[in-house]
């Protein structure tokens, strides 16, 4: 089929996420991908783009991954589902497992054994695996003696996925007003990343703890960045903070890891910087590699023995393709090639190409301020505009005339690459991205 009939055919038919869809309809020139490979998006029209942000964060280890495709293919010749209704098999048993090992506060002998993450629930998509930790944590209060710990805390401008669940403990206003008569009630605390410094929004958590011990059933985190939030970098030190002050009062820490977990921030996991072992542990994206839509919600043994009992106290929770072989048999891959590969190794070894780069833009290009940079994620902002504003869109249309797909967060402009990409296709990523905020800044001046 034609590039132009394809593209007729999808403005016809197909509604996409987070689109304004007239303005894509009247507007837009979608890249019509017709094949993958590395941190490359092969376009129909015989562009070739460099992925500036891993296809929405989940394509950790680049496209098509010989590795990761032969794990899918041969499970997919073996047998491609079961459920995991009174049934198991090696993919889900064995990541498992392995998955336990890798977890913040593994072999460490100074967690104690409830408090060791020893239990692996999956689900679909960081929005589900969200979701079973928020009814984990509820149900867990409900029937061990604290039935009135039903709400959570959750920082300014988090973002947990797009359940009613998972809005209810997002902080990002845009995307929660609209169904706010839907939501369940949460206590709101200021976004650690905010200037002042992260010390504000911790002694807001405290209060809140001290003030509804009975009621808090957890707080929720991103640890150490706010994704959607716009690429907001805060300190290790408010997790530790967190992790200490819900002990003080007997309640759960849930890290929804589903962006920073294996090795975006250059750690395994953002809670390995922080030295914390939450309760829950929420993991998707970079789980399955760009693969599949495959997640985990990794409990402790404490967590798991609060349902154990009468049939009554069971998780009626459970999803059809939950702990799917396609998924698990490639998250068993993506492990393994991160261990072969080195990849937070290499993660490390290039994180300071990518700070120094956004450092560099802020301080040369009139109009880019607040630099930041954790890992394999580097941001700037134009304006103060928040998600609607349209600044990045205008970088992103003078990236894209460089080959390089850049899609920004309103004014804040980011990459989050493969964590693999190699060093030549990494100096391209941030020379494009310069040079496109150069363009836009010489044309607003
Ligand atoms: C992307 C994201 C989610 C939602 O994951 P989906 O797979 O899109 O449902 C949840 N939490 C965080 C931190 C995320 O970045």
């Amino acid at each position: 089929m034609e590039r132009a009939d394809l593209v007729a055919l999808d403005k016809q038919y197909v509604w996409h996420p987070y689109t304004a869809m007239d303005e894509y309809i009247a507007n837009t020139d979608p890249l019509v991908v017709v094949r993958a490979e590395g941190p490359y998006l092969h376009d129909a029209d015989g562009t070739r783009y460099l992925d500036a942000n891993g296809s929405w964060w989940v394509s950790t280890l680049g496209h098509r991954h010989p590795r990761l495709v032969r794990a899918l293919t041969e499970q997919a010749g073996t047998f491609p589902h079961t459920s995991l209704a009174g049934v198991t098999h090696e993919p889900a048993a064995r990541l498992a497992q392995e998955l336990i090992a890798l977890a913040p506060g593994a072999g460490r002998e100074d967690v104690p054994a409830g408090e060791r993450l020893s239990r692996v629930f999956y689900s679909d998509n960081g929005s589900t695996a969200v979701e079973v930790a928020i009814k984990m944590a509820a149900q867990y209060w409900a029937q061990n003696g604290r039935p009135r710990r039903t709400r959570f805390i959750t920082l300014s401008g988090a973002f947990h996925g797009e359940t009613i669940g998972s809005t209810s403990v997002g902080g990002v206003q845009l995307f929660r007003d609209i169904f706010g008569p839907l939501l369940f009630d949460v206590v709101h605390v200021p976004s650690p990343a905010e200037p002042e410094g992260w010390e504000r929004a911790f002694a807001r958590v405290e209060a809140a703890l001290r003030e509804h011990p009975d009621e808090i059933a957890a707080v929720i985190l991103e640890p150490v960045i706010q994704g959607a939030a716009g690429m907001q970098v805060y300190a290790p030190g408010f997790v530790r903070a967190v992790r200490e002050a819900t002990r003080a009062v007997d309640t759960f820490l849930i890290a929804d890891e589903v962006f920073t977990g294996l090795g975006r921030t250059g750690a395994r996991f953002a809670c390995d910087l922080a030295g914390v072992v939450p309760d829950l542990l929420c993991l998707a994206k970079a789980l399955s590699g760009g693969l599949m839509p495959f997640a985990a919600t990794l409990a402790t043994e404490r967590v798991f023995a609060g349902f154990g009992g009468g049939r009554e106290r069971a998780l009626y929770y459970g999803h059809s393709y939950c702990g799917n072989p396609l998924g698990a048999a490639v998250a068993r891959e993506v492990l393994a090639v991160y261990r072969d590969e080195d990849v937070l190794g290499q993660v490390v070894r290039k994180a300071p190409k990518v700070k120094a780069a956004f450092e560099r833009m802020a301080a040369t290009i009139p109009g880019v301020k607040q630099p930041r940079a954790i890992g394999m994620v580097g941001a700037v902002d134009l304006g103060g505009g928040g998600y609607l504003a349209r600044g990045g869109w205008r970088v992103y249309e003078a990236a894209r005339r460089r080959g390089l797909y850049l899609r920004p967060l309103g004014d804040t402009v980011y990459v989050a690459p493969a964590l693999n990409i190699p060093d030549a296709a990494l100096d391209e990523l941030l020379a494009g991205v310069e040079a496109s905020l150069r363009e836009v800044a010489a044309g607003r001046a």
